[in-house]
């Protein structure tokens, strides 16, 4: 996959470019990212990105120009990317927003910075507004970061089979199961016996499970929309007679 990201800090990208899974799938070339610095685009001698706002009022704003030449010249390397704004007010990253972009071909993304960028670039080129969540942050290169991150994991081929993605949180619609690892006992605490019981048949059960438990313990509004199969209704079940006969 293709990634062009525009920025005016493109710095902050290297030692992300540089660990780490990214590494990996950068170096297997599962992804081709580049940095465009939107000052480089910018006129005049003193490469001016911002300007004040019509209309008053404090802060300054991305001038159009310069973000214009600058996603042309990642037009020119990738003509059918998707372009994205990163912005507090656009559709709320998610897991299922990952999964689509994963299967796109190539991105761009344009790094926002200031009280954000000049409204006649975002209608003019950008498809789609993307916010990592409500709250504001400076810029958009973290929000950059964290879709390239969440995306290239789940390109075919970035995780090896010991990291696969698909019991991944969100994956299936629930939170994924407890995990544990060496030593057996840890400051008095027992890993749960069936995963040291070598039964693959009952360490499938227990992490079904203990996923769905876990779900409704941490993250309920995941089940409000979930068609609960048998298993699971059986699970629910089981454990509302638990709770029942504690309440008795
Ligand atoms: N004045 C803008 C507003 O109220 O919508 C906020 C601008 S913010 C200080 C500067 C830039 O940071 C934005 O243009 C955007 O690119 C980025 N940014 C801030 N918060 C973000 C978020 N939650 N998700 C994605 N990008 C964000």
């Amino acid at each position: 996959m293709k990634v062009c990201i525009l920025t005016l800090f493109p710095e902050l990208f290297t030692p992300f470019w540089d660990h780490g899974i990214i590494r990996r799938a950068i170096q297997a070339e599962k992804l081709d990212p580049v940095t465009i610095n939107i000052r480089d685009h910018a006129e005049g001698r003193h490469r001016v990105t911002d300007d004040r706002p019509y209309g008053g009022g404090c802060g300054m704003v991305m001038k159009p120009e310069p973000l214009t030449a600058a996603l042309m010249e990642a037009k020119t390397r990738m003509p059918q990317a998707t372009v994205l704004l990163l912005s507090p007010q656009g559709r709320p990253f998610d897991q299922t927003l990952a999964e689509s972009l994963s299967a796109t071909e190539a991105m761009v993304m344009v790094c926002g910075r200031y009280e954000g960028v000049d409204e006649r670039f975002i209608d003019r080129h950008v498809d789609a507004e993307i916010s990592i969540g409500d709250f504001v942050l400076t810029g958009g290169e973290l929000g950059a970061m964290v879709i390239t991150d969440a995306v290239t994991r789940l390109i075919p081929g970035v995780l090896g089979n010991e990291d696969s993605a698909q019991s991944d949180t969100f994956s299936d619609g629930l939170v994924e199961y407890a995990h544990y690892t060496r030593p057996p006992v840890f400051d008095d605490q027992d890993v749960p016996d069936v995963l040291l019981s070598g039964n693959h048949q009952k360490i499938d059960r227990w992490r079904r499970e203990n996923a769905l438990i876990r779900t409704v313990l941490k993250r309920p509004d995941l089940l409000e929309q979930r068609a609960l199969s048998a298993e699971e209704r059986r699970t629910l079940e089981k454990w509302r007679r638990i709770i029942d006969g504690l309440l008795e």
